[in-house]
Parts: C-alpha cells; structure tokens; sequence
C-alpha cells in the first residue's frame, strides 16, 4: 500500500484547518499534515466579508451576556447555551491573536480596533478589515504558518473517504489531481474541516467546491450528522449570480426596498429592521416577491432592491469597495448611483458532524471544526460574523486536543487491511463508466433544481415529500454516471462525479430531517406547521448512515443560562 503517515492529519484549509495548523505547529515535535483539493488559498474562507464577532468594547457597554443572548435569541434557543459561552469568552484573545498575527483590521479615529453592526446582534461587534476580512484572515494565518516548520501541505488532493475501525481513525485515501497518484494516508489524529454543502442549491453564495465531502464521508464512516435541516438563506443574493452582497452593506446603513420604493422591513421588524436576524429578513423578502412587491428577475430569481445610494461614494468606497466592484463587474450596476438586485440566497449550513464541546466526535480520534461541523453553537439559524469567529475557536480547540492526543499516543494505530485501501481505489477510478447513461451535471441540476425549488426559505410536507423522492431517484442513477475522462491526472469528470455523489448523500439527511420536524424554528420555516414547537422539537436531529437511508435519532439542547422565549 503507497503509505504517508502524519501525526496530525488537517482535512481544509480554510479558517478552521488553518487556524488547527497554527496551534499545532507551534510544538516542533509534531508532524502535521494540511490537505486541500483545491489551491491552500483558494478555500470558501477568503470570500469572507463582513467581519467576525467579538466583544471587544465592554467599557463601552457590549458583554459576553450580550453577545451569548443574541446568539441563543438568533438561533431560535436550538443552540447548546455552554458552547454560546464558551465561544464568546474565547472571542477576544482570537481578535487579539491574528492582530499579533499581522492582520490590518479596521481601526476607529482614535486608533482601537473598529467594529460595525450586523444583524442580531444588538451591539456592533463585528471586527472588519475592509469588506474582505476571510482574506485577510486566511492570509495572516498562512503567513504565520510559514514561521514554523514540519507543516506538510498537500494542495489538489482530493480524499475520497476517511477509515475507522473499530471506532479508531486510520487514516484516509487521497488521489493527487496534479499526478493522478492514489495513496493511504495514516495519521494519530484527524482533523475534518472540509467546510460547507451548499452547492446542494443552485442559487448560492458557496464557491463550486462547496460539496459536503468531509461531512459526506463522514457520514458513510458512521459519524451522525446534526441539525442539517437547519440551512441558512442570506437575505442578500446577487441577482442572478448569487454572489453575496455581505451583510456590511446593511450594517453600514444600506436599505431594502420593494418595487414601491417602500422600506418593508417596517412591517416585519421596525426595530431592528434590516438588522434583524437573517433568517427573519429572508421570510420578510420571499413575502413581497411571492405578493407581487418585487421585480422581475431572469429565470424566475424576482428580487428586491439593496439600496446604498443614500451612504454617499465616499463611505461606499471606504468601507464596502468589494461590493461595489462585484456590482459593477458581475451586473454593470454601480451602487453608487443605482439599488443593487437581491433575494435571498443558501448560504451557510448550521448542521454538520456531530461534535461536543470540543470539538469531538463520537470516534476518539476525530475531530471537526468550521462550517463542516456542528457543536451547535449556532442552533437553528446562524448570526452573522459569528462563522469566521467558530472557524478560529473551534480551530484553536481542536488543534490543541489532537496535539495533546498525539503526545498521548507514541505509536501509529494499526494499519487498515490493504484491501480496504485498493477496494476504495477501485470505487474511485473503476466504478463510473465511460459509455454511463448518466451525465454528473445533470444529476447535480436537477438535485438543485429540486432544492432551490422545494426546501427553500419556506417549507411544506407535501414539496418536501417529492423532493425526498426526486433525491432517491437521483441517488438510483449515480451508478450509471458517465465519466469520458479515463486519466488520473486533473480528472474533472471523476471529481465532479465524487461530488455530486456526496451532495446527494447529504441532500437526503437535510430533506429527511426536514420532513420529520413538523414545527418552524429558525431557517426552518414550514407553512403547514407555522409555530416553533418547543415540546415536542426542542431537541437536535442525528441522523446516522444506513444503506436504505439516514435513521433519526434526537438528542436534548443544553439550556444553562435562558429558558426559550417567544423569537419576536
Ligand atoms: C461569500 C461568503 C461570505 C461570508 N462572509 C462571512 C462573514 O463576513 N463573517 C462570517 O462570520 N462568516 C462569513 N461567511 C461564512 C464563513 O466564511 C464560512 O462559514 C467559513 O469561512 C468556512 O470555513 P471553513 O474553514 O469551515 O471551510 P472552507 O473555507 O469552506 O474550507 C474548506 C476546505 O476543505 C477543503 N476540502 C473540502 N473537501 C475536500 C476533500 N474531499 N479533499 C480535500 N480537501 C477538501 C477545501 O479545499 C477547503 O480547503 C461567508 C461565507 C461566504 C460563502
């Protein structure tokens, strides 16, 4: 078997894997592996906008209290009240850290680090570099890597599956796309922090690698996956492209308007209005459209307008630059002069791997960080600059736990049987067909097709029934996928083949919880069960692999500090 072996074995590296390669670098005797399938930097992370939550001012009013309630209120008192705790105090010193780390955050008159508001959040609390904090971010955390040795990067290999035996991580199996090599990598430790699924959608803000595989594999491996019902529509998608328009737009004082220049948040939430969390803004925008006060937009995505106008050039080109350009360059609009075209888009999955508060999941030596994970911090619907603030604790935690495994555990575990790794080498480069009936494009249209059009911001039993049976029939065809492509080397077709195979493995966990919770919490909004239903659903979905599909199970949410109220 062509073996690596690593103590540490890092699957992402967007925030979470980055900010996991940090904290473990640090200790020289660890040897540490960071694996991405596309280029190190070219993760979901760098498209990071807006900012990253933390209390920063307290002298000036703002608390961890203030910053926990908001975030149990934002997600519908689904999160874990320990894990909201434990995050925000931890906040502060990340901020701190990267600012050590070289990051040029943005900076108020007086010289302190500046912080601008965002949605559900009673306090301006996200800390911004320009309207491109994941980029600067991701880079201050590569550039520290670079003083540390013993970093082992693997950048375009993708890993097809990950291997537990009798509930020990082994290892994974990679396929290099610049050489088209297949090999075993065993490691002490694994770290998932694969990031997000949302290219389930059509419609999203999620770069095209966005495909759950992490998550997916997972799943396969008999690790459950939490809450993934719970998937987050931001209220502000690029018309059509779907590219977001960051919530600092709204924070820095953008409007939303219907096509009768009317600032319809006022009827929604006149306190907070379009500040208010996304979850309530994306229903208040599908409300107009679908009664006629938006516009006609391409391809059935009617829109409202994200006004800018009114904050003048000066403050557009300070403070959202970013926007402006991709406003320009995407819909030949120039905001400062013109509203820009919007709807609510996917944008951010609050389910994932089943983790506590550390980051652990049920495998000893498995842990998960970042978007790809769920230690419910975020419940049923997600704040806004509290993602990239998960991605660095969550990293930092997790980076440290496998480093104290590692100094544990001296010897490797015992290698898998060699056929485990030629039989996954098998399914890898011999299952889909040249001559296949099936094209791996259309399958992932019709699957977003059916996602955009059924288990979007509002939700019924009867969609979400044919959804779930469209998934299946999906899920029937993907033997028969055709792959032309019979090369090892940038094999595009295979990739995309792989992928799609995991979307679907997740679309149907995310349709069957779905269906199952017959209430409306957070991002879940259902028409026919319109109230949230704290008796009999104040409780995480798991959903555990099976060959005939997930199997439910629930497990309670840890309330320590607030009991549910009603989400005004
Ligand atoms: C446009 C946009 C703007 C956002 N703005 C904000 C914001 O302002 N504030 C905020 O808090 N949050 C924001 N978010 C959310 C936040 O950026 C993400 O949730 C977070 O950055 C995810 O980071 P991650 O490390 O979990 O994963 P990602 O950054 O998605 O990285 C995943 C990594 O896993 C690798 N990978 C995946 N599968 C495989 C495989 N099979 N083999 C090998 N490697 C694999 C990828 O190559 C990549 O390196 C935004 C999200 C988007 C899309």
């Amino acid at each position: 078997m062509n073996t690596r072996s690593h103590d540490v074995i890092i699957l992402g590296s967007g925030l979470a894997g980055l900010r996991a390669a940090v904290e473990i670098a640090r200790n020289p005797d660890i040897d540490v592996a960071i694996i991405s399938k596309a280029q190190l930097m070219r993760s979901n992370s760098v498209g990071a906008a807006g900012g990253t939550a933390a209390v920063m001012r307290p002298e000036d009013g703002d608390s961890f209290e203030l910053h926990a309630w908001d975030t149990v209120k934002g997600a519908d008192f689904l999160a874990d009240q320990d894990v909201i705790m434990r995050f925000v105090e931890a906040m502060p010193g990340e901020i701190l850290r990267l600012e050590h780390w070289g990051i040029p955050w943005a900076r108020r008159t007086d010289g302190r680090i500046n912080q601008r508001p965002f949605g559900g959040h009673s306090y301006p609390r996200a800390t911004f570099a320009s309207d491109k904090t994941g980029f600067y971010e991701v880079h201050a955390l590569y550039d520290t890597l670079q003083k540390y040795g013993g970093v082992n990067v693997y950048a375009e290999v993708y890993i097809s599956s990950i291997i537990i035996e009798d509930n020990i991580f082994r290892g994974v199996t990679a396929w290099d796309l610049t050489t088209g090599e297949f090999f075993f990598i065993q490691g002490k430790t694994l770290i998932i922090a694969s990031g997000g699924a949302c290219r389930m959608f059509g419609f999203t803000t999620h770069s095209y690698m966005a495909t759950g595989d992490g998550m997916a594999m997972a799943y396969r491996a008999g690790i459950p996956i939490k809450d993934l019902e719970f998937l987050q529509f931001h209220p502000t998608g690029l018309v059509p492209s779907g590219i977001l328009i960051t919530e600092a737009a709204r924070g820095e004082g953008g409007y939303l308007l219907n096509n009768k220049g009317e600032r319809f948040m006022e009827k929604y939430a006149p306190e907070r209005m379009e500040l208010s969390p996304r979850d309530v803004v994306s229903r208040a925008e599908t409300t107009e459209i679908v009664e006629g006060r938006g516009f006609n937009g391409p391809g059935g995505l009617d829109y409202v307008h994200c006004d800018l106008r009114h904050l003048g050039a000066d403050k557009i080109n300070e403070r959202l630059p970013g926007i402006r350009e991709v406003a320009m360059r995407f819909n030949f609009i120039d905001p400062i002069f013109e509203p820009i075209p919007i709807r609510p888009v996917a944008h951010y999955c609050m389910g994932g791997i089943h983790t506590n508060i550390d980051g652990a999941t049920p495998v000893e030596n498995i842990w998960a960080a970042g978007e790809t994970a769920c230690g419910s911090l975020h419940g049923g619907n997600r704040l806004g600059s509290n993602s990239t603030a998960e991605c660095l604790v969550w990293g930092q935690i997790t980076g440290e736990k496998a480093a104290s495994y590692v100094s544990g555990h001296k010897s490797f575990p015992a290698l898998p049987g060699e056929e485990k790794s030629k039989q996954e080498e098998a399914r890898l480069f011999g299952r889909f067909k040249a001559d296949g009936k099936e094209k791996s494009y259309d399958i992932r249209k019709e699957l977003q097709k059916t996602m955009d059009g059924q288990l979007s911001v509002y939700r019924t039993g009867p969609e979400m029934e044919a959804a779930l049976k469209k998934v299946k029939e999906l899920k029937q065809r993907v033997p028969d996928m055709q792959v032309k492509d019979r090369g090892r080397i940038y094999n595009t077709d295979l990739l995309s083949a792989m992928e799609v195979e995991n979307l679907l493995d997740l679309a149907e966990v995310l349709v069957t919880g779905a269906l199952a919770r017959t209430e409306s919490r957070g991002a879940h909004s259902r028409r026919d069960f319109t109230k949230r239903d704290d008796i009999n659903w104040l409780k995480h979905t798991l959903a555990y692999w099976t060959p005939d599909g997930p199997r439910l199970d629930y497990i309670p949410v840890t309330i320590t500090m607030w009991q549910p109220v009603e989400k005004k």
